[in-house]
Protein backbone atom coordinates (compact mmCIF):
# COMPACT_ATOMS: atom_id res chain seq x y z
CA UNK A 1 0.00 0.00 0.00
CA UNK A 2 1.01 3.66 -0.97
CA UNK A 3 1.64 5.38 2.04
CA UNK A 4 -0.29 9.01 0.96
CA UNK A 5 -2.23 10.09 4.34
CA UNK A 6 -0.96 12.92 6.47
CA UNK A 7 -2.31 13.36 9.54
CA UNK A 8 -2.73 16.91 10.82
CA UNK A 9 -2.39 17.80 14.66
CA UNK A 10 -4.15 20.68 15.59
CA UNK A 11 -3.26 22.28 19.01
CA UNK A 12 -4.62 26.07 18.85
CA UNK A 13 -2.62 29.23 18.85
CA UNK A 14 -3.34 31.79 15.86
CA UNK A 15 -3.89 29.44 13.10
CA UNK A 16 -6.80 28.31 14.88
CA UNK A 17 -8.23 31.92 15.56
CA UNK A 18 -10.04 34.54 14.08
CA UNK A 19 -10.02 38.13 14.77
CA UNK A 20 -13.24 39.40 16.67
CA UNK A 21 -13.71 42.91 15.40
CA UNK A 22 -16.02 44.02 18.11
CA UNK A 23 -13.63 43.29 20.81
CA UNK A 24 -10.60 43.66 18.47
CA UNK A 25 -9.15 41.01 19.77
CA UNK A 26 -8.03 37.60 18.14
CA UNK A 27 -10.29 34.91 19.50
CA UNK A 28 -9.59 30.78 19.58
CA UNK A 29 -12.32 29.21 16.73
CA UNK A 30 -14.05 26.19 18.05
CA UNK A 31 -11.89 23.63 15.59
CA UNK A 32 -10.20 23.46 12.65
CA UNK A 33 -12.92 23.12 10.30
CA UNK A 34 -12.24 26.96 8.60
CA UNK A 35 -9.19 25.32 7.64
CA UNK A 36 -9.89 22.56 6.10
CA UNK A 37 -12.53 24.00 4.64
CA UNK A 38 -10.25 26.77 2.81
CA UNK A 39 -7.42 23.62 2.26
CA UNK A 40 -9.73 21.65 -0.20
CA UNK A 41 -9.71 24.78 -2.07
CA UNK A 42 -6.18 23.47 -3.30
CA UNK A 43 -4.72 19.88 -4.35
CA UNK A 44 -1.90 18.68 -2.58
CA UNK A 45 -2.14 15.21 -3.59
CA UNK A 46 -2.74 13.90 0.11
CA UNK A 47 -5.28 12.87 2.50
CA UNK A 48 -6.12 14.64 5.18
CA UNK A 49 -6.77 13.14 8.58
CA UNK A 50 -7.39 15.97 10.80
CA UNK A 51 -6.93 15.40 14.68
CA UNK A 52 -8.19 17.78 17.33
CA UNK A 53 -5.81 17.71 19.95
CA UNK A 54 -6.39 20.38 21.97
CA UNK A 55 -7.09 23.92 21.63
CA UNK A 56 -4.86 25.48 23.62
CA UNK A 57 -2.68 29.16 23.22
CA UNK A 58 1.03 28.15 23.03
CA UNK A 59 1.56 29.44 26.36
CA UNK A 60 -0.38 27.20 27.49
CA UNK A 61 1.60 24.51 26.23
CA UNK A 62 4.31 22.45 28.75
CA UNK A 63 6.80 19.47 28.52
CA UNK A 64 3.40 16.82 30.18
CA UNK A 65 1.79 17.97 26.98
CA UNK A 66 4.85 17.64 25.18
CA UNK A 67 5.16 13.75 25.68
CA UNK A 68 1.37 12.99 25.22
CA UNK A 69 1.87 14.68 21.56
CA UNK A 70 5.04 12.80 21.03
CA UNK A 71 3.25 9.51 21.83
CA UNK A 72 0.31 10.30 19.29
CA UNK A 73 2.41 11.00 16.85
CA UNK A 74 4.64 8.00 16.79
CA UNK A 75 1.44 5.98 16.98
CA UNK A 76 0.11 8.20 13.61
CA UNK A 77 3.73 7.42 12.46
CA UNK A 78 3.25 3.45 12.74
CA UNK A 79 0.46 3.66 10.77
CA UNK A 80 1.46 1.77 7.05
CA UNK A 81 -0.46 4.36 5.27
CA UNK A 82 0.33 7.46 6.91
CA UNK A 83 3.72 8.77 5.21
CA UNK A 84 3.89 12.26 7.70
CA UNK A 85 2.48 14.34 10.33
CA UNK A 86 1.83 17.89 10.54
CA UNK A 87 1.23 20.19 13.85
CA UNK A 88 -0.40 23.51 14.00
CA UNK A 89 0.62 24.89 16.82
CA UNK A 90 0.69 28.45 18.77
CA UNK A 91 3.96 30.78 17.19
CA UNK A 92 5.20 31.90 20.93
CA UNK A 93 6.34 28.41 22.35
CA UNK A 94 6.67 26.51 19.19
CA UNK A 95 10.65 26.45 18.75
CA UNK A 96 10.47 24.71 22.52
CA UNK A 97 7.36 22.31 21.84
CA UNK A 98 8.92 21.78 18.35
CA UNK A 99 12.78 20.83 19.80
CA UNK A 100 11.01 19.08 22.82
CA UNK A 101 9.45 16.45 20.59
CA UNK A 102 12.69 16.22 18.59
CA UNK A 103 14.49 15.19 21.08
CA UNK A 104 12.19 12.59 22.11
CA UNK A 105 10.79 11.10 18.77
CA UNK A 106 12.88 8.67 16.93
CA UNK A 107 10.37 8.03 13.68
CA UNK A 108 12.27 8.36 10.26
CA UNK A 109 8.56 9.76 8.79
CA UNK A 110 8.10 13.57 8.84
CA UNK A 111 7.15 15.94 11.73
CA UNK A 112 6.55 19.16 10.42
CA UNK A 113 4.90 22.14 12.92
CA UNK A 114 3.77 25.03 11.67
CA UNK A 115 1.29 27.87 12.73
CA UNK A 116 0.09 31.43 11.57
CA UNK A 117 1.31 34.72 12.05
CA UNK A 118 -2.21 36.42 11.17
CA UNK A 119 -5.28 35.21 12.46
CA UNK A 120 -8.50 34.26 9.80
CA UNK A 121 -10.37 37.51 8.24
CA UNK A 122 -6.88 39.65 9.16
CA UNK A 123 -5.65 41.85 6.28
CA UNK A 124 -2.90 39.82 5.82
CA UNK A 125 -3.22 35.96 5.67
CA UNK A 126 -0.76 33.10 6.11
CA UNK A 127 -2.56 29.96 7.88
CA UNK A 128 -3.22 28.67 4.89
CA UNK A 129 -0.19 29.16 3.08
CA UNK A 130 1.74 27.98 5.78
CA UNK A 131 -0.76 24.63 6.30
CA UNK A 132 -0.65 23.36 2.71
CA UNK A 133 3.20 23.89 2.93
CA UNK A 134 3.81 21.76 6.20
CA UNK A 135 1.22 19.33 4.74
CA UNK A 136 3.24 18.92 1.35
CA UNK A 137 6.43 18.36 3.33
CA UNK A 138 5.09 15.94 5.33
CA UNK A 139 4.04 14.21 2.55
CA UNK A 140 7.57 14.43 0.51
CA UNK A 141 9.89 11.54 1.03
CA UNK A 142 12.85 13.81 0.78
CA UNK A 143 11.86 15.09 4.46
CA UNK A 144 12.18 11.85 5.85
CA UNK A 145 15.09 11.47 8.57
CA UNK A 146 15.52 15.03 8.81
CA UNK A 147 14.54 15.22 12.34
CA UNK A 148 11.74 17.69 13.40
CA UNK A 149 10.64 20.20 10.57
CA UNK A 150 9.33 23.89 11.41
CA UNK A 151 7.62 25.44 8.51
CA UNK A 152 6.75 29.24 8.37
CA UNK A 153 6.52 31.85 5.26
CA UNK A 154 7.93 29.60 2.29
CA UNK A 155 10.94 28.29 4.83
CA UNK A 156 11.57 25.03 6.43
CA UNK A 157 13.57 25.25 9.71
CA UNK A 158 15.47 22.43 11.65
CA UNK A 159 13.67 22.70 14.95
CA UNK A 160 17.00 22.75 16.93
CA UNK A 161 17.44 26.08 15.31
CA UNK A 162 14.05 28.06 14.36
CA UNK A 163 13.19 31.45 16.44
CA UNK A 164 10.11 33.90 16.80
CA UNK A 165 12.06 36.59 15.61
CA UNK A 166 9.35 39.08 15.29
CA UNK A 167 6.03 39.70 17.04
CA UNK A 168 3.97 40.67 14.18
CA UNK A 169 5.81 39.88 11.10
CA UNK A 170 4.85 36.79 8.85
CA UNK A 171 8.61 36.60 8.24
CA UNK A 172 9.30 36.32 12.54
CA UNK A 173 10.89 32.71 11.99
CA UNK A 174 14.43 32.81 11.27
CA UNK A 175 17.46 30.05 12.12
CA UNK A 176 19.91 31.34 14.85
CA UNK A 177 22.89 28.69 12.72
CA UNK A 178 23.32 28.22 8.86
CA UNK A 179 19.65 29.66 7.60
CA UNK A 180 16.57 27.63 6.71
CA UNK A 181 17.14 24.01 5.49
CA UNK A 182 14.74 24.15 2.54
CA UNK A 183 11.92 26.07 0.90
CA UNK A 184 8.36 25.57 -0.71
CA UNK A 185 9.10 26.98 -4.14
CA UNK A 186 5.58 26.82 -6.09
CA UNK A 187 4.77 23.79 -4.49
CA UNK A 188 7.89 22.50 -4.38
CA UNK A 189 9.65 21.07 -1.73
CA UNK A 190 13.12 22.11 -2.21
CA UNK A 191 16.35 21.28 0.75
CA UNK A 192 19.42 23.35 1.02
CA UNK A 193 21.37 21.49 3.13
CA UNK A 194 21.14 18.06 5.45
CA UNK A 195 20.50 18.64 8.88
CA UNK A 196 23.29 17.35 11.61
CA UNK A 197 22.83 13.79 13.23
CA UNK A 198 20.48 14.75 17.06
CA UNK A 199 20.53 12.45 19.74
CA UNK A 200 17.22 11.50 21.17
CA UNK A 201 16.02 10.31 24.49
CA UNK A 202 12.91 8.34 25.12
CA UNK A 203 12.00 9.98 28.04
CA UNK A 204 8.34 9.16 29.29
CA UNK A 205 7.63 12.18 31.85
CA UNK A 206 9.46 15.37 32.93
CA UNK A 207 10.52 15.40 36.54
CA UNK A 208 13.42 18.28 36.65
CA UNK A 209 12.71 21.75 37.18
CA UNK A 210 14.91 23.98 35.02
CA UNK A 211 15.50 27.62 35.27
CA UNK A 212 16.17 30.25 32.66
CA UNK A 213 17.74 33.02 33.73
CA UNK A 214 18.86 36.25 31.44
CA UNK A 215 21.81 38.10 32.04
CA UNK A 216 22.21 41.74 31.93
CA UNK A 217 24.90 44.24 33.20
CA UNK A 218 25.17 45.47 36.59
CA UNK A 219 22.82 42.23 37.32
CA UNK A 220 22.34 40.97 41.26
CA UNK A 221 22.69 37.25 42.26
CA UNK A 222 18.83 37.26 43.46
CA UNK A 223 17.76 35.35 40.54
CA UNK A 224 20.64 32.61 41.06
CA UNK A 225 20.29 32.54 44.81
CA UNK A 226 16.33 32.23 44.66
CA UNK A 227 17.37 29.17 42.43
CA UNK A 228 19.80 27.45 44.71
CA UNK A 229 17.13 27.99 47.44
CA UNK A 230 14.50 26.38 46.05
CA UNK A 231 16.66 23.31 44.88
CA UNK A 232 15.92 23.43 41.11
CA UNK A 233 17.41 20.39 39.24
CA UNK A 234 18.95 22.84 37.03
CA UNK A 235 19.74 26.22 36.20
CA UNK A 236 20.63 27.42 32.10
CA UNK A 237 21.78 31.51 31.78
CA UNK A 238 21.80 33.31 28.98
CA UNK A 239 25.06 34.69 29.38
CA UNK A 240 26.33 38.04 27.69
CA UNK A 241 27.59 37.72 24.49
CA UNK A 242 29.99 34.90 23.98
CA UNK A 243 29.46 33.49 27.60
CA UNK A 244 30.65 36.00 29.81
CA UNK A 245 28.73 37.22 33.21
CA UNK A 246 29.08 39.96 35.55
CA UNK A 247 31.74 38.80 38.76
CA UNK A 248 29.21 39.46 41.56
CA UNK A 249 27.27 36.28 40.41
CA UNK A 250 30.50 34.15 40.48
CA UNK A 251 30.14 33.11 44.53
CA UNK A 252 26.10 32.20 44.00
CA UNK A 253 26.62 30.04 40.78
CA UNK A 254 29.76 28.69 43.16
CA UNK A 255 26.64 27.47 45.47
CA UNK A 256 25.05 26.16 42.88
CA UNK A 257 27.74 23.97 41.37
CA UNK A 258 28.67 22.84 44.86
CA UNK A 259 25.13 21.37 45.69
CA UNK A 260 25.29 19.35 42.64
CA UNK A 261 23.09 21.67 40.42
CA UNK A 262 24.26 21.45 36.88
CA UNK A 263 24.69 25.59 35.37
CA UNK A 264 24.77 25.71 31.71
CA UNK A 265 25.75 28.55 29.92
CA UNK A 266 23.91 29.69 26.73
CA UNK A 267 24.26 33.24 24.99
CA UNK A 268 21.58 35.78 25.29
CA UNK A 269 23.18 36.80 21.35
CA UNK A 270 20.86 35.65 19.27
CA UNK A 271 23.41 34.54 17.24
CA UNK A 272 26.76 32.33 17.81
CA UNK A 273 27.92 29.74 20.13
CA UNK A 274 28.81 30.15 23.67
CA UNK A 275 32.30 29.88 24.35
CA UNK A 276 34.78 29.88 27.47
CA UNK A 277 37.08 32.26 25.73
CA UNK A 278 37.31 35.20 27.55
CA UNK A 279 39.88 35.02 30.06
CA UNK A 280 38.83 37.83 32.61
CA UNK A 281 36.84 37.35 36.24
CA UNK A 282 33.40 36.54 34.86
CA UNK A 283 34.67 35.60 31.82
CA UNK A 284 33.57 32.05 29.71
CA UNK A 285 37.06 30.71 30.32
CA UNK A 286 36.86 31.11 34.45
CA UNK A 287 33.39 29.36 34.50
CA UNK A 288 34.55 26.57 32.49
CA UNK A 289 37.40 26.12 34.82
CA UNK A 290 34.51 26.16 37.95
CA UNK A 291 32.27 23.80 36.58
CA UNK A 292 29.95 25.64 33.83
CA UNK A 293 28.55 23.46 30.80
CA UNK A 294 28.85 25.23 27.76
CA UNK A 295 25.54 25.08 25.55
CA UNK A 296 27.01 25.70 22.52
CA UNK A 297 24.54 26.71 19.59
CA UNK A 298 21.94 25.77 21.41
CA UNK A 299 19.42 28.97 22.47
CA UNK A 300 18.84 29.29 26.36
CA UNK A 301 15.05 28.17 25.83
CA UNK A 302 16.41 25.01 24.08
CA UNK A 303 19.18 24.43 26.45
CA UNK A 304 16.48 24.55 29.16
CA UNK A 305 14.59 22.11 27.15
CA UNK A 306 17.42 19.51 26.42
CA UNK A 307 19.11 19.86 30.18
CA UNK A 308 15.19 19.37 31.55
CA UNK A 309 14.84 15.87 28.91
CA UNK A 310 18.63 14.90 29.97
CA UNK A 311 17.74 15.07 34.07
CA UNK A 312 15.00 13.42 33.59
CA UNK A 313 16.01 10.29 31.32
CA UNK A 314 18.55 9.77 34.43
CA UNK A 315 21.41 11.49 32.96
CA UNK A 316 25.00 11.38 35.17
CA UNK A 317 26.56 14.44 35.83
CA UNK A 318 29.28 12.83 33.44
CA UNK A 319 26.87 11.78 31.31
CA UNK A 320 25.38 15.43 31.08
CA UNK A 321 28.55 17.05 30.44
CA UNK A 322 29.12 14.99 27.72
CA UNK A 323 26.20 16.44 25.96
CA UNK A 324 27.25 19.43 26.16
CA UNK A 325 30.80 19.52 24.84
CA UNK A 326 32.01 22.98 24.47
CA UNK A 327 32.37 24.38 20.93
CA UNK A 328 29.88 25.22 18.52
CA UNK A 329 27.48 22.74 17.89
CA UNK A 330 26.77 21.29 21.69
N1 LIG B 1 -0.19 33.74 21.21
C1 LIG B 1 -0.41 32.83 20.15
C2 LIG B 1 0.09 31.45 20.53
O1 LIG B 1 1.28 31.27 20.62
C3 LIG B 1 0.32 33.30 18.97
C4 LIG B 1 0.28 32.39 17.80
O2 LIG B 1 -0.25 31.33 17.79
O3 LIG B 1 0.83 32.79 16.80
O4 LIG B 1 -0.71 30.57 20.69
Amino acid sequence: MKANKVVVFTTGGTIMSRFDSATNTIVQAENGDHLLEALSAFHCGYEIEVRDFCNRPSPHMDPEIGITLAREISSALQRQEVCGAVVAHGTDTIEEMSYFVSLILSESKPVVFTGAMKSSSEEYIDNIGNLLGAIRIAGNPASRDRGVLVFFNQDIFSARYVSKSDTNHMNSFVASSGGPMGAVINGEVLYYHIPCKQAVYPVTQIKADVQLVKACFGMSPLLIDACVEAKVDGIVIEALGAGNLPPKLLPSIRRALDSGIPVVIASRCAHGPSLAIYAYEGGGAPLKAMGCLFAGDLSGPKTRIKLMVLLSAGCSPEQIAAHFPTGAAG
